[in-house]
């Protein structure tokens, strides 16, 4: 992993802005840039060095592994940041506007008063987090990889009366054995009426005859998220039911095809949008055709149509359009891509077709 490249990154976004620091706050974008994985600590980038603040837990673990000079916290973090600032006699120093509470910054204030200006930044880090290298990519992979083979192993289980919370159990036992960290998100299965739901979480609900059935789950590998929903059918589908997941699948397939680096995310949007639209369906389809997807299961880029920045190549999201009639049901289906220049190359093995059980 190419820490320094990274922070090389950052100590460009400190000179474009005029910034003596970048104080990183959100945990994500300091074990992107330092490789430590605990649940406290602070990073500071400044033109010269990359420093890591930590508490006396994280201090043994945090020398071995990190790429960042370690600045112990004996009392607490923002103290030692404090100190920190003030040995290096750093004035103008950014932070994480949307990743710093109220309450941590009035701590600063009070610690460091006039001698530092404090400057808001917005998405420093997670631009450059956007475009994956090879090494995030195969972790990735590895998550996505992990729940198709979990979600092939459940299909059995699916049935006229299975609760959907035991379904969703068995797919996380089978994912935590199978060797995932942990889930990237609380599964989602939600059936019948409650497939209307986009985020229907799995209920004490049991599944019944001629209805759809939504499966949405991650998984966490090395760090990296994955992020996988299909839709199966259980019974007879009527010609609505078919219609709906034919325009669902023909919409999903469509923009995997057509995207292309270069593209705006709202432009890639669009690709599901429009043929959704088109079949009368659009005012059921409320949500963005998809995420970024890293150390985050939800990051930049959002494939939005409020978003007009450009999707690099090496991007990874999710493409997962749907439809959700309510009192009815709902179908979405869900994979995660690379953006490269030709298109979208397609991580999540699992099939698609409409599978009736
Ligand atoms: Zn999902
Ligand atoms: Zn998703």
């Amino acid at each position: 992993m190419n820490f320094l490249a990274r922070q090389e990154r950052v100590r460009r976004a400190l000179l474009e802005r005029e910034l003596e620091a970048l104080l990183i706050t959100h945990l994500p974008n300091a074990r992107y840039l330092t490789g430590f994985t605990g649940s406290a600590g602070m990073a500071l980038v400044t033109p010269e060095a990359t420093y890591l603040i930590v508490d006396s837990r994280y201090l043994h673990q945090a020398r071995a592994h990190v790429a960042a000079h370690v600045f112990p916290a004996e009392d607490t973090l923002e103290r030692a940041v404090s100190d920190l600032l003030r040995r290096e006699r750093l004035r103008r120093v950014g932070f994480e506007a949307e990743r710093m509470s109220v309450a941590r910054y009035e701590v600063f204030v009070s610690e460091l008063g006039e001698t530092v200006t404090w400057v808001p930044t917005r998405g420093v880090v997670e631009d450059v987090r956007l475009v994956k290298d090879a090494e995030e990519q195969n972790a990735i992979r590895r998550a996505v990889e992990l729940v198709a083979e979990a979600f092939s192993e459940i299909l059995i289980e699916i049935r006229p009366g299975v609760r959907e919370r035991d379904l969703a159990v068995e797919l996380e036992y089978r994912l935590r054995r199978a060797g995932a960290e942990r889930l990237a998100f609380e599964t989602i299965v939600a059936s019948g009426e409650r497939a209307a739901l986009p985020h229907g979480v799995a209920s004490e609900k049991r599944i019944g005859y001629n209805e759809f059935v939504v499966i949405d789950v991650g998984a966490v590998v090395g760090g990296y998220c994955s992020d996988m929903t299909r839709t199966v059918y259980v019974g007879t589908p009527d010609v609505r039911a078919r219609e709906v997941y034919q325009t669902v699948l023909e919409a999903q397939l469509r923009c995997e095809r057509e995207m292309r680096a270069g593209m705006s995310a709202r432009a890639i949007d669009a690709l599901t949008r429009d043929p959704i639209t088109a079949r009368g369906y659009g005012e059921f389809y409320g949500h963005a055709t998809g995420h970024g997807i890293g150390l985050e299961v939800h990051e930049a880029p959002r494939l939005s149509r409020h978003n007009d920045a450009v999707v690099p190549a090496g991007a990874v999201v999710t493409v997962e359009p749907g439809i959700y009639l309510p009192e009815w049901g709902g179908v979405r289906i869900e994979d995660v891509v690379i953006v490269r220049e030709s298109g979208g190359e397609i991580l999540t093995p699992t099939p698609k077709e409409l599978l009736v059980i």
